[in-house]
Formats: structure tokens, C-alpha cells, sequence
């Protein structure tokens, strides 16, 4: 981009906008449709055709030559099914441009081919895909040409969902009819619309094509399976922030400008902690559109990495001993007249509204940190919850300084007078102008962090979607309102019941809130201590799912039911029993045919030369000792690789999905690890030049 106007001249050029809909939409049907969209009345079929011959003029203009309903499985990934506008041929052998209001608002892939959790058999396979207006249209261009890609909901035949969106658009309902009751009773008459928002900050590696294509395990599994930390790891933190290198930068260029064309707001971009780690922010959005742009993102990221000879690791720990990569979800609520929720305002004391969120947010995430813990659970995550830079697998709140002070006013005399206030900020230069700090620090090991007028939520896996985590913080807020409303609306005096349950909720509550070390030990012992869950793996969260307390909430509120909330758990056990498998099978594959061969081939050479210095009555003292290493990992490797086999062998024979995920995490991974080790052991000893693939040091410090 030469200047920032050309910025504003490309930005949202491929998204039907609300531009756009000016524009090509008859005056009458752009007003019906804005209504749907703002979801004051359901979508009038008779206008769909008519929205559906604007947006293919539109796209045509574009040039689209083809459509897709765009949805979210319950793969982990999106999925899309391309058809061309075109009609059947006429006599002259010519085709039209077609795309109907039907085509528009109703698709039909096979709902038997994508996980279901048992909710469909194979033999009952229709699902359907269904236009979600809220989330806009838009044009993405790639290899297959210009498509336009139809943001849609994806359910089974019987209504259940299928999908992230459907929950995630049921629980945005669900937050918005709590927090309007709740506002009413604060006497607010004028706000309409609560809808969350959410700002999906993308952490992700950037590797060489070249180098990635010489490893099966990054290949199969996103991740290195094997892989000696090389000299310099991220101790010396020069990365962090650091200056982009031209490769990177050219690639984050390409990346925001296809971003900003499909309206993405790509804003915030820097080096990570970990060498070739990367993150990129959007500015937040309304959480349905959020949690598009987010898959937009993680999909451009990939493409535009594969265009310039890259690859993007969206992982969350492709390499041990450094980093790995979350999603941080900030997430805020506010009104369609522009009141956020969660600000708490300059005199935070006095704000009796937002105090009585935050103990009703301080009750959700203790009563379900569970729940908040199982949402950010993928088999990636396992390695980097708890690891040294993330979140620990413990769901705990920071509040800051400020709020702590507030709710320790409130806790001890039952009145708050006070809230402290930032301090300027000195640095003993004179140069440098002073300013006023905000009243609070951060605290970068919290996984639920209050930061200004938002939530941050940090467990959540940088592959994962950011729907179900916002599905779950949506819910139990809106479970928390209903209840403080369904209290407040009847009680006689406003002021004293408000008062007395902001206090009682506070605490009650209490124990969730923790500003300390978050990756200490400590804390692991003081969480036990004050009962807080430590789910420390996949396995172990998911249950949280399908608890009594987890399906009644879900139900009430239409989130989930319970058969939904059951099948979701089968498909996080069968994705879990899956991942380690092929990651097990990889691991054997790349040892058996790739290192053993190169370690054996070393080890005779090395015979070689110790037969050749001893016909010459020189001792090959070094040669030897070298070669009785490297036998004696050699023969711990290939001892681990049987075990391995024989593990995995087993774990496929058992029929229950929950039962073979203990197994895979409790013998398989055990064994995975156990066979990692001889290996890397290996790869420090023997010759580079022999060594099957790159190295760490190759991958992460020369892209
Ligand atoms: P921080 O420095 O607190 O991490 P940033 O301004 O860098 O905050 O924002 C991080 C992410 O949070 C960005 O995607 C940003 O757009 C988003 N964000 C900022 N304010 C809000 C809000 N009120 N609600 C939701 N997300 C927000
Ligand atoms: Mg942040």
C-alpha cells in the first residue's frame, strides 16, 4: 500500500456491505433486510429472490463465476461446496447467470459425511445449510477464481446443529434477552440490541515450504513429533517485537491487503516470543461476524503462505521448548446505542450496574470454569495449557489492582468510596512527556483477564474457532443475569437487594478471582486448595460438556440440548482418538524409514573408518566412543518404536470412544514421548549431512 486512502479504497471492495446493499438492493427490500439483520423480524422469503439477483449482479461484476454456502462442521475447519452460476446450454449452445433466492437461503450437502456425534446415521443424511444474513457476503479470491462465499448455518434435517454458528447465534440471543432485562431493571428504556463482541488476536508460526515439505510430521500433523532444540532457542527474547525480516513483512502485506478486501479489519501486527512466531489482530466485531473474519483470517494466513513459497503453522505447539500459539478471545457486550457493558467508567465504585455484572461474571466463570476450561480444549492445546508461556489448564479471573480494591471495600464494610486512580507515569527524563498510567497493570499469565472495558480469555488454541468459547462465556453470562434478574425484578426495595447481592455474589465467588503468578506452582497448590478445577488434559475436560449443571444451562437458555451437548463430546473423543493416532503412526513411519535408516547407515560408517584406523594400528578412540552412543540410543529407539507400535495396535481396538481417548493419552502419548527422546538424543550426535530432515534451528531461524 503506497498511502493509507488506498487502504480505504480497497477495504470491504469484495464484501456486500452495507454499501453494496444501497446500492443494488431496491430501496423497499434493503429497509426488510436490515430489519432481518438486526433482527427485528424474520427473513420475508419474497424478498429473497430479489436480495439474491443484487448479490449475483454484484459478485458477477466482481467477477464470480461461482457460489458456495460457506459453514463451519464440526471438522474444525470450514467447508464449502462451489457451484458455477451457470444455466443448462440453450439451443444456441449459451448458458445465463443464475442464482436464486432459493440458492441463496437454502443448500443441501451431505450431512452423513461430517461429524455428528452420533446425531445423524448415515442412512438419515440430509442437512441443510441455511443463509445467516448477519454476517455478510463476500468475494474471496484465490486459484479457483473469484467465488462467492455465502456465510450459512449448517443443521441436521431434524433441526439439531451441526455446526459452530448455530450455537453461537442461539447463545448471542440468549446474552442479549438477560442483559436487556438486566439493563431495564437499571432503568435504561432506550437500547434495543445487546450483542457480544469479540477480537480474536491470531498467534501463528511462519516456515519455509521447501523445509516443511522434507517433514512427514509437519506434514501429517501440523506439528514436529521430533526435534532437538537447537543452540539458541528464545532466551535471549530478540524476537519478541523485533524487527520484521523482508521475507515476513512481505508476506504480512499480502495477507492484509486480501484481508481488508474481504472487510476483515486486520489492525495489530508483531513478532512473537518464539523465533518464525507471528501474531495478527483484527479490530473486534459483533461475535458472529468476529468469528467469520477469524476463519477468513486463519484461511488467508495459509493461502497467501503457500503463494510465497511459505507455510503457516496455525498449531498450537509445533515446536517444543518454545512458545506455542493461542487465540486470545477479548470479549466485551454492548448495546446498539454504544453503552459497553463492561466499562466500568472513571468512578468504577459508584457504577452499582457494572458492579452487579461483574459479580454475576465473577459467578459464571467460577460455576463453569469447567466449562470454560473444556471450550478451549483441542488436542493441540494439551501441550501448550500449562506449558511455560500459557495459561495454566486452571480457569482463575484477574481483576486488577483497581477492581480488587473496589470489591475489598465492598467485602469488608458493605460500601465502596473509592476507586484508585492512575498515577503518572515518571521515566526521570525530561524529554519525555509524562502521562497518566492506566489505574490497573496487566497480568500476562491470567487466563480470564479484565483489560479496561473487555474480557480477555487467553486459553483458547490458536486453530481452534473462537465460537465455542464465546458460546460458552455467552451462556453462562446470560445465566448469571437471569438469575440476578429473576431476584431483582421481584424484590420490593431495588436498592437493598442490589446492594446485598452484588455483595453476596462477590462472596460467594470470590475464590475465582486471582492476580498472582499464574504459572507458578504456588498457584497450582492454592487453586487445589480454594477447590478450583485443574482439567489438565482433553480427555479430562471434556465431561464438563455434558454435566447435569451443563445441560441444564445449555437448555434453558437453547444453546444446546442434551443430545447435541452429547454428540459434541463423541466428536471431541473421536477428533482426540484420531489426532493421536495418526500422530503415533507418524512418528513410527518417520522412525522406521527414515531415522533408523540414517542412523544405521551412520553407524557403518562409522564401523568403516574404526576397522580402517585399526588396520593402521591407530586407536579410533573418539570414532568408538561416538559409535557406543549412538548404538546404545539406537537400541533404546528402536526398543521404544515396538512399544509404540504395540500401543497403538491396541488403542484401535477399542470400541468406546471416551474409554480409547484415556487409553491414547494414559499408554500412546506416554510412549510417543518415550520415543521422542532416544531420537533427539540421536539427532545431536549424529552427522548433519545424514540427518533425515531440517532441524529446529532450521525451520525457525531460516525462513
Ligand atoms: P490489549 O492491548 O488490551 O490486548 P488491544 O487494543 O490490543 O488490547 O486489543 C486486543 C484485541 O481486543 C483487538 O482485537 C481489539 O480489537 C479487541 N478489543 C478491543 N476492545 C474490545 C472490546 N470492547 N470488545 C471486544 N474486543 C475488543
Ligand atoms: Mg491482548
Amino acid at each position: 500500500m503506497e498511502n493509507t486512502n488506498s487502504i480505504m479504497d480497497i477495504f470491504g471492495t469484495n464484501v456486500f456491505n452495507d454499501k453494496a446493499m444501497r446500492q443494488y438492493l431496491p430501496k423497499s427490500v434493503y429497509y426488510e433486510l436490515k430489519k432481518t439483520i438486526e433482527g427485528r423480524k424474520e427473513l420475508d422469503p419474497a424478498i429473497a429472490d430479489v436480495v439474491a439477483a443484487a448479490i449475483k449482479k454484484w459478485a458477477i461484476e466482481k467477477g464470480a463465476t461461482h457460489y458456495t454456502h460457506w459453514f463451519q462442521p464440526l471438522t474444525g475447519f470450514t467447508a464449502e461446496k462451489h457451484d458455477s452460476f451457470i444455466t443448462p446450454p440453450n439451443e444456441e449452445g449459451s448458458v445465463l447467470m443464475e442464482f436464486s433466492g432459493k440458492d441463496l437461503i437454502k443448500g443441501e450437502p451431505d450431512a452423513s459425511s461430517f461429524p455428528s456425534g452420533g446425531l445423524r446415521a448415515t442412512f438419515e443424511a440430509r442437512g441443510y445449510t441455511t443463509w445467516d444474513c448477519t454476517s455478510p457476503a463476500f468475494i474471496r479470491e484465490d486459484a479457483a477464481g473469484a467465488i462467492l462465499c455465502i456465510p450459512t448455518a449448517f443443521c441436521s434435517f431434524t433441526g439439531e446443529a451441526l455446526d459452530q454458528k448455530t450455537p453461537l447465534l442461539r447463545s448471542m440471543e440468549a446474552v442479549q434477552e438477560q442483559s436487556l432485562r438486566l439493563l431495564r431493571l437499571f432503568g435504561n428504556t432506550t437500547s434495543r440490541k445487546v450483542v457480544p463482541s469479540i477480537g480474536a488476536e491470531q498467534e501463528y508460526f511462519l516456515i519455509d515450504r521447501n523445509k516443511y515439505l522434507q517433514r512427514k510430521d509437519l506434514i501429517y500433523t501440523g506439528r514436529t513429533l521430533f526435534g532437538a532444540m537447537p543452540p539458541k532457542g528464545q532466551e535471549l527474547d530478540d524476537h519478541y517485537f523485533g524487527t520484521l525480516r523482508q521475507r515476513v513483512g512481505g508476506y504480512m502485506r499480502q495477507v492484509n491487503e486480501e484481508l481488508w478486501k474481504m472487510g476483515v479489519p486486520a489492525k495489530t501486527q508483531h513478532n512473537e516470543v518464539a523465533p518464525a512466531q507471528h501474531e495478527l489482530a483484527p479490530i473486534y466485531a459483533e461475535a458472529n461476524v468476529a468469528a467469520d473474519h477469524n476463519q477468513i483470517m486463519m484461511q488467508t494466513l495459509k493461502r497467501v503462505a503457500a503463494q510465497q513459497g511459505l507455510v503457516c503453522l496455525l498449531h498450537e505447539k509445533p515446536f517444543a521448548g518454545v512458545n506455542g500459539s493461542g487465540k486470545h478471545n477479548n470479549w466485551s457486550l454492548t448495546t446498539d446505542d454504544g453503552i459497553n457493558l463492561l466499562d466500568p467508567g472513571k468512578r468504577p465504585h459508584e457504577n452499582r450496574q457494572f458492579l452487579l455484572i461483574l459479580a454475576c461474571i465473577l459467578k459464571a466463570v467460577d460455576i463453569h470454569a469447567d466449562l470454560l476450561r473444556e471450550s478451549a480444549a483441542n488436542v493441540g492445546n494439551d501441550h501448550r495449557l500449562g506449558a511455560h508461556e500459557a495459561p495454566p489448564a486452571i480457569v482463575s479471573v484477574f481483576l486488577g489492582e483497581q477492581l480488587d480494591d473496589v470489591l475489598a471495600q465492598l467485602l469488608s464494610t458493605g460500601n465502596a468510596t473509592h476507586s484508585l486512580r492512575g498515577h503518572k507515569l515518571h521515566t526521570g527524563v525530561k524529554t519525555l512527556p509524562d502521562f497518566t498510567k492506566d489505574a490497573t497493570d496487566r497480568n500476562r499469565t491470567s487466563p480470564f483477564a479484565f483489560t479496561n472495558n473487555k474480557f480477555e480469555f487467553r486459553m483458547v488454541g490458536s486453530r481452534d474457532s473462537v465460537t465455542h468459547s464465546t458460546v460458552v462465556i455467552n451462556t453462562i453470562v446470560a445465566e448469571a443475569f437471569a438469575d440476578a434478574c429473576d431476584i431483582l425484578e421481584k424484590a420490593e426495595d431495588f436498592d437493598t437487594a442490589l446492594h446485598d447481592l452484588t455483595i453476596q455474589y462477590i462472596s460467594e465467588h470470590q475464590k475465582i478471582i486471582f492476580g498472582g503468578n499464574g504459572y507458578s506452582e504456588e498457584w497450582v497448590e492454592e487453586a487445589k486448595r480454594r477447590g478450583l478445577p485443574n482439567l489438565k488434559s482433553m480427555v479430562d475436560a471434556i465431561p464438563a460438556l455434558v454435566t447435569d449443571k451443563s445441560i441444564q444451562m445449555f437448555e434453558r437458555f437453547h444453546v444446546f440440548n442434551a443430545a447435541e451437548l452429547h454428540s459434541r463430546a463423541e466428536i471431541k473423543y473421536e477428533s482426540y482418538n484420531k489426532a493421536v493416532n495418526i500422530e503415533a503412526l507418524t512418528m513410527i513411519d518417520m522412525t522406521v524409514k527414515q531415522i533408523l535408516p540414517a542412523v544405521i547407515e551412520y553407524t557403518g560408517t562409522l564401523s568403516g573408518i574404526i576397522q580402517s584406523l585399526k588396520a593402521i594400528d591407530v586407536a579410533p578412540t573418539v570414532q568408538s566412543e561416538l559409535l557406543r552412543d549412538i548404538m546404545s540410543l539406537l537400541n533404546e529407539a528402536n526398543a521404544a518404536v515396538r512399544v509404540l507400535r504395540k500401543v497403538t495396535a491396541e488403542a484401535s481396538g477399542i470400541q468406546d470412544n471416551e474409554e480409547r481417548a484415556h487409553y491414547y493419552h494414559d499408554h500412546v502419548m506416554t510412549a510417543m514421548d518415550a520415543l521422542r527422546s532416544p531420537i533427539d538424543s540421536l539427532e545431536m550426535l549424529v552427522d548433519k549431512e545424514v540427518w533425515p530432515m531440517p532441524s529446529y534451528g532450521d525451520l525457525m531461524f531460516e525462513v
